[in-house]
Order: C-alpha cells, then sequence, then structure tokens
C-alpha cells in the first residue's frame, strides 16, 4: 500500500462465522493447498460470465476492454501469484459485502462439514472457495474495477479477524479483478510453471475463457556489435561467455509472455464417443466445485427442427442446501451458440430435478434474451420436455446396477417423490423407481414391481400402510389382518409419501390401497360372507351405542374385518386425510395456524367382533344402555385407538382422567372413600376388591 492508501484506508471486521472459518483454512494441517487456484479462477470465470451475458443486451458496458479472459502471473522475486480477470469487477460496496461481511448459511454449514470429517478440498460447493486463498497466503490483495464504479478499489487482508478498503491508487484496471496472493514460504512452488500448467489442466481445464499463463521464454539472438554488451547487460539480457570473443554473439534474452493452457473446444461439441470417462469426471468437477466424482452421465444431442447439445450429470451427494427455499432452483447453465448465457433459467428443467447438474448450448435461441422472454419460450419449453426425459433414461441406467441405485435412492428419493406429486405424465415412469420396505422384504428395499410380482393368487390391490416409521407401520393395528391373510403391505414412512399416493393411484394396474382408509375389502369365501353379516346383525346395537356416546367425534361405527389383536380402530375415508397425514399437517401448520379447521380427518370407528373387550362389551350393552361403565370404557376405547391408529389425542386430560380412574380400580382404591376417610384407607380399599377386579376384567 502507498502512503496515501494507509492514511485513507477503512478497516473492516469479517463477519464472525468466516473470522472463524479463516481461522480453521489457517490452522488445519492440509496438503491439499491446491485447489485454491480452482476456487479463484472459478470466481474469475463466474465473473467473466455476468459481464457477458450483461454485454448481450447492454454492448456499451465492455467499453475499451474487450476482451474476456482470466491470466495467471507468478512472480518469484516478489513471491506473488496475481490472478487477474476482465469480468464484472466489484464496486467498494460489494468487495466490502462479498468479502467478508456478508452472512452466508454456506460458511457454517461448511464448517460443520469439516468438523464432520469432510474435506477443505470441499470449500466451492459451500459458497466459500475464495477464502482457500488463505491457504497459501498470508496476505490477499484483491484490485476491482466494476463498470458500476467510477473508482478502483483495493480490499486487503493479513486474515487476523479484519480487512482494509482504499481507493487503489496503482495501475488501473479497464475492467475486472486482480487477486494478488502473498505467498507464504513453504508455498512458493505454485510460482512454478510447469505446476501451474498442471494445476489449470487438472482442475480447470473447462473453463469457456481463455486462461492464460506468463511463463519466461528464453531466445537466443546473434549480434554483431561488441560496444552493445554493456548495454544490454543493463538491460537485463545475459552474454553468454564464451561467445564474447567472436564476432558475432550470440545472446540470450529472457522475456515474458502469455500462454493460453485451456485451447479445448467445449467438451460437448465433442462426439460423445470422443470424450474419455476423465474427461467427464473434470468437466464434472470444474462445472460443479465438486470433490468426487460423478455418479452418472449423459451426453446428448437434438436435432431437426430445433438442435441443442446437452451433458447431464447426476451427483453422488445431494447438496447440502437442496430443499432451501430461497435457493436457485436449477443447475443447469444455459448457453447459446457457445456464450454463457445463465446457471438461473428456471424454464430449463422441472423443480424437482434440481439437483441435476450439466450444460445446454442451444442453437436457435437469440444471444441477447432477457428473463422474460424465456419465461414462455417455446424452444425452452421443449428443451426441458427432453432433458426431463433423458434424465429419466439415466436413472433407468443407474437402476440397472443395484450399489449405485442404493446411493442414488438414499440421496435423492425425495426428490423420485416430489416428481410424481409434480410431474403427471411421467409419474408412471418415476413410481417404477420408487423402493420401500414392506412387512416381508427384510432390510432390503423392494420396487412396486418386485411387489406387484409376488403378489398372492388373486390378489387385486397393493396394500399400503403410511407412518411415521416402520416399527410404527409395523405395528399399526390397520395391518393386523392383511398380515394372518399373509398378504404383503408396503411401509411408506417418509412424510412426501403421503403426497405420493395422492396423486399415485395405481401402478400397472392394480390400485394402491391405504389400509387405513375405507374401502379395504377382502375377498371372503361364502361362509366369511355369511359371518360377517351375521356379526354386523349381531353387534348393531353396540355400534349404534358408541356412535350416541362418542357423537360428532366419528362418522359412523361399524363392524370390520381388518383387525385381528386391536379391539378397534379408527380409520378415514378414502379420500380424506390418513392419521399420518394428519400428523404432518398438524406439524406444519404449527406457523399457520388457519389450517387449523381443515384438519381434521374424519373418522369411522371400525370394531372387531372377534376380540374378547368387544364381545363383553356388547353383553353389558344388551344388558343396559345406560351402564355408566359402559360408557367409560367406549370412550376410553375410543382413545386408545386413536393413539393406536396414529392420531393424536383431542383432550389428553380427559383421557388421563378416565385412565386414572382404570388405575385406582387397578389398585383397589375407592374414591368416594378416599375422599371421606383416609386413615382407613387399606381395610376399605380391601372390602371393595372383588367389586374392582370384576370391572378389570372388563377392561383388561
Ligand atoms: P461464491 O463464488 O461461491 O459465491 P466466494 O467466497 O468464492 O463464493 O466469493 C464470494 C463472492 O465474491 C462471489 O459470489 C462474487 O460475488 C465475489 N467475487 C469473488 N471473486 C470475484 C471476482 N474475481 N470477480 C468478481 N467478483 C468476485
Amino acid at each position: 500500500m502507498s502512503q496515501a492508501e494507509t492514511q485513507n484506508a477503512e478497516h473492516f471486521a469479517f463477519n464472525a462465522d468466516i473470522q472463524q472459518l479463516m481461522g480453521l483454512i489457517i490452522n488445519t494441517f492440509y496438503t491439499n493447498k491446491e485447489i485454491f487456484l480452482r476456487e479463484l479462477i472459478s470466481n474469475a470465470s463466474d465473473a467473466l460470465d455476468k459481464i457477458r451475458y450483461r454485454s448481450l443486451t447492454d454492448p456499451d458496458i465492455v467499453g475499451e476492454e474487450k476482451a474476456f479472459k482470466i491470466d495467471i502471473i507468478p512472480d518469484k522475486n516478489s513471491n506473488t501469484l496475481t490472478l487477474r480477470d476482465t469480468g464484472i469487477g466489484m464496486t467498494k460496496q460489494e468487495l466490502i459485502t462479498n468479502l467478508g461481511t456478508i452472512a452466508k448459511s454456506g460458511t457454517k454449514a461448511f464448517m460443520e462439514a469439516l468438523s464432520q470429517g469432510a474435506d477443505i478440498s470441499m470449500i466451492g460447493q459451500f459458497g466459500v472457495g475464495f477464502y482457500s486463498a488463505f491457504l497459501v497466503a498470508d496476505k490477499v490483495t484483491v484490485i476491482s474495477k466494476s463498470p458500476e464504479d467510477e473508482h478502483q478499489w483495493k480490499w486487503e487482508s493479513t486474515a487476523g479477524g479484519t480487512f482494509s478498503v482504499v481507493e487503489d491508487d496503482g495501475e488501473p484496471l479497464t475492467r475486472g479483478s486482480k487477486i494478488i496472493l502473498s505467498l507464504k514460504s513453504d508455498n512458493v512452488e505454485f510460482l512454478e510453471e510447469r505446476k501451474l500448467k498442471d494445476l489449470v489442466k487438472k482442475h480447470s481445464e473447462f473453463i469457456s475463457f481463455p486462461i492464460s499463463l506468463q511463463v519466461e521464454k528464453t531466445t537466443e539472438k546473434e549480434v554483431s556489435d561488441d560496444e552493445d554488451d554493456e548495454e544490454k547487460k543493463e538491460e537485463g539480457v545475459e552474454i553468454t561467455e564464451e561467445k564474447k570473443d567472436k564476432k558475432k554473439k550470440k545472446i540470450k534474452e529472457v522475456s515474458t509472455e502469455f500462454e493460453e493452457l485451456n485451447k479445448n473446444k467445449p467438451i460437448w461439441m465433442k462426439k460423445a464417443e470422443e470424450v474419455s470417462k476423465e474427461d467427464y469426471s473434470n468437466f464434472y468437477k470444474s462445472l460443479t466445485n465438486d470433490w468426487e466424482d460423478h455418479l452418472a452421465v449423459k451426453q446428448f444431442s437434438v436435432e431437426g427442427g430445433l438442435e441443442f447439445k446437452s451433458i447431464i450429470f447426476v451427483p453422488k451427494r445431494a447438496p447440502f442446501d437442496m430443499f432451501e427455499t430461497k435457493k436457485k432452483k436449477n443447475n443447469i447453465k444455459l448457453y447459446v451458440r457457445r456464450v454463457f448465457i445463465m446457471d438461473d433459467c428456471e424454464e430449463l428443467i422441472p423443480e424437482y430435478l434440481g439437483f441435476i447438474r450439466g450444460v445446454v448450448d442451444s442453437e436457435d435461441l437469440p444471444l441477447n434474451i432477457s428473463r422474460e422472454y424465456l419465461q414462455h419460450n417455446k424452444i425452452l419449453k421443449v428443451i426441458k420436455k427432453n432433458i426431463t426425459k433423458k434424465c429419466l433414461e439415466l436413472f433407468q441406467e443407474i437402476s440397472e446396477n443395484a450399489e449405485d441405485f442404493k446411493k442414488f435412492y438414499e440421496q435423492f428419493s425425495k426428490n423420485l417423490k416430489l416428481g410424481i406429486h409434480e410431474d403427471s405424465s411421467n409419474r408412471q415412469k418415476l413410481s417404477e423407481f420408487l423402493r420401500y420396505h414392506t412387512n416381508k422384504s427384510g432390510e432390503d428395499l423392494i420396487s412396486l414391481k418386485e411387489y406387484v410380482a409376488r403378489m398372492k393368487e388373486g390378489q387385486k390391490d397393493i396394500y399400503i400402510i403410511t407412518a411415521e416409521s416402520r416399527a410404527a407401520a409395523a405395528a399399526s393395528p390397520f395391518v393386523e389382518a392383511l398380515k394372518k391373510r399373509d398378504f404383503e403391505v408396503i411401509y411408506m414412512v417418509d412424510p412426501i409419501d403421503e403426497y405420493v399416493i395422492q396423486q399415485l393411484k395405481d401402478f400397472d394396474g392394480h390400485k394402491l390401497k391405504n389400509a387405513s382408509k375405507e374401502g379395504l375389502e377382502f375377498d371372503n369365501s361364502e361362509d366369511e360372507k355369511k359371518r360377517l353379516e351375521e356379526q354386523k346383525a349381531s353387534f348393531e346395537g353396540l355400534c349404534k351405542l358408541c356412535k350416541e356416546v362418542l357423537g360428532d367425534k366419528v362418522e359412523k361405527v361399524q363392524v370390520g374385518q381388518r383387525l385381528s389383536e386391536s379391539p378397534c380402530a379408527l380409520v378415514t375415508g378414502e379420500y380424506g386425510w390418513s392419521a399420518n397425514m394428519e400428523r404432518i399437517m398438524k406439524a406444519q401448520a404449527l406457523r399457520d395456524s388457519s389450517m387449523s379447521n381443515y384438519m381434521v380427518s374424519k373418522k369411522t370407528m371400525e370394531i372387531n367382533p372377534d376380540h374378547p373387550i368387544v364381545a363383553e362389551l356388547k353383553k353389558k350393552s344388551d344388558q343396559d344402555r345406560s351402564d355408566k361403565t359402559v360408557r367409560d370404557l367406549i370412550w376410553l376405547l375410543f382413545d386408545t385407538a386413536l393413539l393406536a391408529s396414529g392420531f393424536s389425542l383431542d383432550e389428553p386430560s380427559s383421557f388421563a382422567t378416565r385412565i386414572h380412574r382404570m388405575i385406582k380400580l387397578g389398585l383397589s382404591i375407592d374414591d368416594d372413600k378416599i375422599e371421606e376417610e383416609l386413615p382407613n384407607l387399606e381395610k376399605d380399599a380391601q372390602a371393595s376388591a372383588p367389586e374392582t377386579a370384576n370391572k378389570m376384567e372388563e377392561v383388561d
């Protein structure tokens, strides 16, 4: 910094999270420091993308600097490595915000990932790649000129919690940024030509702007004039001693020049056969900042009425912020005839495929397109449809390898399910990728196709149960009879499954039947049918009484077949919310109380006529419809059925009171007596024992 700069510099504290992150970057022992170069080149490339895109609609913005490029300048004298780009640059305010004061969710997320064993090279994925400069530099200087700011600014930091910003009085940049890294003494290897070339090849080969490295060139030159020697020496030209005495002299001249390092044409312009696995992997990494290889890739081109080329990748992992609402919705870069246009065009790919990474290069779109133009564009609609189709083909390919598909499903099953909910035209295809546990699957997950293949003879429907967990599904009263009859039941335990089954009504010609809802029917034999009719008739009185007692808590009370061990359960309407859905909606509605009115599912109480409790209750109610104990027990049965069926209690305190009454009965405590004569409690309790024992039998 010049003296004037030192005087005028403003000082700022880094955002606390960033401070912590920088501390980690500086103090963690880490050998793979080279990634800083990839991160800084990637930032430069983003800045170039931005100015080029702006220039499409505002050609004057480029001013005198027409080139879009990145230069790398190593300087062994000053031990600095400089990266210069002619990108969009940063205004004073942008330097302050972007490089130090803005809070980003990625900062914390990255540190958390590090503490769980993630690698520093993952930094780019979390949107804080710039700070990797401090892996190799103890001082970082950023000089930047934005077309939006009259002045050129200098940002500087030696870490330690602060940075400074001052108007730069050095050599003017026409536009863009210059990042000067003052290398730590043990990182001077990053000034070596060979090293830098290797690194650019390895990490940044597919950057779509020219990256040039300043290299030293030594040329031999013949000179005839001896007297020039002294002069030449002063100019820094070395003279070879042995040739000094000859008349014509050869001298070595050291000069610098820029050598372009990434001359390859874009990978998507090549034929798929010409692209190696390694090329794809390098391209994927440069596109995404991912540190791992992709899981799957597909390159394709569409010709005919409309022309575009594309490469799509499925990553191995979901991004840390996949379902964050503020996040941009897709990760496909849109190019028009090799010119980058944007990387957040929402019309390119459906939202549920937002995890797909890749490029699309269209021959048909105009270069200077506005976002409004893109919104209802027919060309984009066709591109989107094609990309979606290719994604599904790619998923199909992944599913042919069980291990890969397992990884894929762990990461992206929610996306597939969202797709089933949203994308009606691909719903059936997407449903083929669903995998679930069942009562017969053990630890494996099975597809609906496998389910259908092993359905019991004569079985028409696909049975499912939605619940909070696998254990809850397995223990659900709704599946008792299904299991008893040896049917396979699919356990759907992801909240999003409820949305899946709202849309996915059948698979391969078989209806999906939720075991917790009405409309579950079995193919009964003639005997069974007859028996059911008889039971319906004989339990009619009890059903009526239950309805009378429970009032509008239930729609109706009826004899059912789906229970085997439980006395009763509460089923919901075929098209209404299941208990599980009610639970999910209640959890979501905590934020929105206006929803609570819609949240109550209509319930039918189904009683199990073969259960001893129900049989005994029938006997008692037949004797005396107004028996207080019977009415109390009906309430208790209802409340326990609510819980067992996966609902929550409306009035937990009255449920508790009823339970306490039962406990007192069990402990032979007589309420009235307790209040009257406490000291005689034991005696009285004993006296009432025979009666309570009787009552307990009814409850047991
Ligand atoms: P990311 O690039 O993922 O957003 P970084 O920490 O690497 O995160 O960079 C922070 C921000 O600083 C960028 O979003 C960008 O706005 C700005 N920035 C970084 N490098 C440059 C550059 N060379 N030219 C212009 N802006 C840059």
